[in-house]
This record gives C-alpha cells, sequence and structure tokens, in this order.
C-alpha cells in the first residue's frame, strides 16, 4: 500500500478487508454465532502461535486477564504484583477480583517489569506476578520465572501487545501459568473485539472454559459461578483471516523498525534485548525534550504519533485515591521518567517506503529543534 505524500500518516491502522468482510457475512448466514466452530478453529489455530497445549477465547484482552485470575483462585486478600507503566487494563482485573495491586517499576532499556524491583515487593500476601510485553518486547521472563518459582508465585503473562514475539524462540503466552491477548483493532491483528488465554495446563483450561461461559459444560449443569466472556463466532472468523498474515504483518513491522532505527538519530531509538524477537506493537522512542513540541512539527509535516502511557497506572485516580487514603506510596522513578518521554511512532504493516523516509525525515527535523 502506498499513501499520497500529502496524505496524514495515522499512528495505527486496523484492517478490515474484503477477506474479514467476507469471513464474517459466511459466518452471520450460517446462524452459528457464538462459541461454535469457528471459536473452536481460532483457537486451535493461535495455540500455534502461543505455543501451548490449549487456547480459550474471550471477549476482549482484559476479559482474558481477569479470566485468567478467577481461574487461578485470586481475590481479597491476594497481593499482585503488576509494573505501573502499562495500559490500565493490567491493574483493573486484580481490583476487579477484588485483589490489590503491587507497582513494580521498569527496566529503562525495554519499558518492562524490572525483576528486582519486583522481588522487593514480594511479601507473604503475594499471589502472583503480571508482566506485560509492553509495545511488543517481551518482559524478561528468565529473571521472572525464577522469581516465581522461589516464591510460589503464578505468573501471567499480559502478552495483549505482543502476539508472536518470542525469547530464543520461545513463544510469548507459554512461559507463565497462562499467557493473555487481545484482539482489539489497534493491536498487531484483531478480531473487532476479542482475547485469549494461552496454558498448558489441561486442568486450568477446562476450569477457564467453565467461567467464561456461567460455569457451564453442559447446559443448566452449572458447576460453579462463573461470567459470561464468550467469543462470538463472527469476531473468531475475522480473527482466523487475520492471523494468516500474522507472520507477514510482524516481519514488515520489524523491517519497518530497522529502517527507522537506520534513518533516526535524534532521539533514543528501542532497545532489543539479545534473542529476543520484538514485534513492534509500538515503535516507541524517548523525547528528553518538550515532547508536545516534538509531536508538533510531527503533526505540522503530516505525521501521527502517541504517548503510551502518559500517566502511569498508580497515579490515576482509582488507584492513587485508595492508595492515598491508605498512606501507600510508590517509588517508581524510571516509570515516572518513562511516562514524561515515550513517543509512539506509527510502525503498522500498511507504511509505504516513501511514508517511512517521511517519518524518519519529520523525527530528524522535530529533534533538530528541540
Ligand atoms: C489492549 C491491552 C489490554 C486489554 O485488551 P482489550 O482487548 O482492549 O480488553 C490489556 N493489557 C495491555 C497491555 C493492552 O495493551
Amino acid at each position: 500500500m502506498s499513501s499520497n505524500p500529502s496524505e496524514f500518516i495515522p499512528p495505527a491502522a486496523p484492517r478490515i478487508g474484503d477477506a474479514e468482510i467476507e469471513a464474517a457475512v459466511a459466518v452471520l448466514r450460517t446462524g452459528r454465532v457464538v462459541q461454535g466452530p469457528e471459536v473452536a478453529a481460532f483457537e486451535s489455530e493461535f495455540s500455534e502461535t502461543s505455543g501451548t497445549e490449549h487456547c480459550v477465547a474471550v471477549n476482549s484482552g482484559t476479559s482474558a486477564l481477569q479470566l485468567s485470575l478467577m481461574a487461578l483462585g485470586f481475590g481479597p486478600g491476594d497481593e499482585i504484583i503488576v509494573p505501573s507503566f502499562s495500559f490500565a487494563a493490567t491493574a483493573n482485573v486484580v481490583r476487579l477480583v477484588g485483589a490489590e495491586p503491587v507497582f513494580a517499576d521498569i527496566d529503562p532499556r525495554t519499558f518492562n517489569i524490572d525483576p528486582e524491583s519486583a522481588a522487593s515487593l514480594i511479601s507473604p500476601k503475594t499471589a502472583a506476578i503480571i508482566p506485560v510485553h509492553l509495545y511488543g518486547h517481551p518482559a524478561d521472563m528468565t529473571a521472572l520465572t525464577a522469581l516465581a518459582d522461589k516464591h510460589g508465585l503464578a505468573v501471567v503473562e499480559d502478552a495483549c501487545q505482543a502476539h508472536a514475539s518470542s525469547i530464543d524462540g520461545t513463544p510469548v503466552g507459554s512461559f507463565g501459568s497462562v499467557g493473555t491477548f487481545s484482539f482489539y483493532p489497534t493491536k498487531n491483528m484483531h478480531a473487532l473485539e476479542g482475547g485469549i488465554v494461552s496454558t498448558d495446563d489441561a486442568q486450568l483450561a477446562r476450569t477457564l472454559r467453565l467461567l467464561r461461559n456461567q460455569g457451564m459444560e453442559q447446559r443448566y449443569a452449572n458447576e460453579v459461578v462463573g461470567a459470561n466472556m464468550r467469543m462470538t463466532d463472527v469476531s473468531a472468523a475475522i480473527g482466523r483471516v487475520q492471523l494468516a498474515s500474522l507472520k507477514e504483518w510482524t516481519l514488515q513491522r520489524q523491517a519497518n523498525a530497522e529502517f527507522l532505527n537506520e534513518n533516526i538519530s535524534s532521539v533514543v531509538t528501542p532497545h532489543v534485548a539479545p534473542g529476543v524477537s520484538h514485534v513492534y506493537h509500538q515503535y516507541t522512542v524517548r523525547v528528553e525534550g518538550d515532547r508536545e513540541r516534538f509531536q508538533e512539527v510531527l503533526k505540522d509535516e503530516g505525521v501521527g504519533s502517541a504517548v503510551y502511557y502518559p500517566t502511569p497506572i498508580h497515579r490515576l485516580k482509582p488507584f492513587w485515591d485508595v492508595d492515598q487514603e491508605r498512606g501507600r506510596t510508590w517509588d517508581l522513578p524510571e516509570t515516572e521518567k518513562a511516562a514524561g518521554e515515550v513517543l509512539s511512532l506509527p510502525v503498522h504493516p500498511s507504511l509505504s517506503r516513501s511514508d517511512l523516509e517521511r517519518i524518519a525525515q519529520a523525527v530528524e527535523k522535530a529533534g533538530s529543534r528541540q
């Protein structure tokens, strides 16, 4: 795809093409529209990407996280360690099950949870850690799984931004007790809305399946109290179409990132840890000067950009207020610094060569005006 040189380059470009539309219409014509054959096929196909025995499809990435915490039996009295530098869903789900989020700092190079910070926060109440593979770069799963094993903690991977990312060839979503993925339109692949939980544990997979469907395997033979987090077959059919292109799109994102790395020198470009396959959900640089002005210059050059995330989760009102009341404070210097500096540039697979050249030139121009 190539774009007109005067056209604005958006930071994300979700695809709903003819193949997605035809797949959705075909499902509607069958009348089997919820948790049917398309969902089963999508689960089975996605388990190759997650590298796990089982995948359980749900209606969002947030549901995938919440369902995982429910299935693992976490609730009031439990503390769950999360990075504060993430999308709010990572911590919202902890509160939604009645547990307490405990906020760890990040590694400034990868923007991911710092295992040493996580270790310093472990208490007798700690039940789990939720590492987020932010921007598509995997968290340090070697250190984190060692820490979790040492203290008997569960690991719930938030891989909502990291489809097909890997460490030494092992895909994310297969390191923890469970992995969770989102299929929201702006993610590396989508299903309109949707999510999946990946796991190698057959018993846990069964519990996840029960809990997503009112606690039922057989209709009206309820075994436990459950929710309705079912995926529709329309979503699953679209997800299958997208999954078929995920490899190609990931390679395109990586090639786009490579081009930007080579042609940008005025700001700090993304770090990639050894052995890691970064899937560039976001291509995120650090702007050490005036970020708003930097964005203005990009915009004047027709280049979109976005800040993920301007406010760390611990500073968001629902978390901040509760912590204030309890007199709990967090010491998260790298999180605060990153929130003030990060800027994500377009890296999506529909960028043309001339788009990429325009992005790099605009960044160099913005950088020179700092
Ligand atoms: C998108 C996202 C989620 C939530 O996924 P939804 O499908 O939007 O509910 C959770 N965590 C992270 C890090 C995300 O980027």
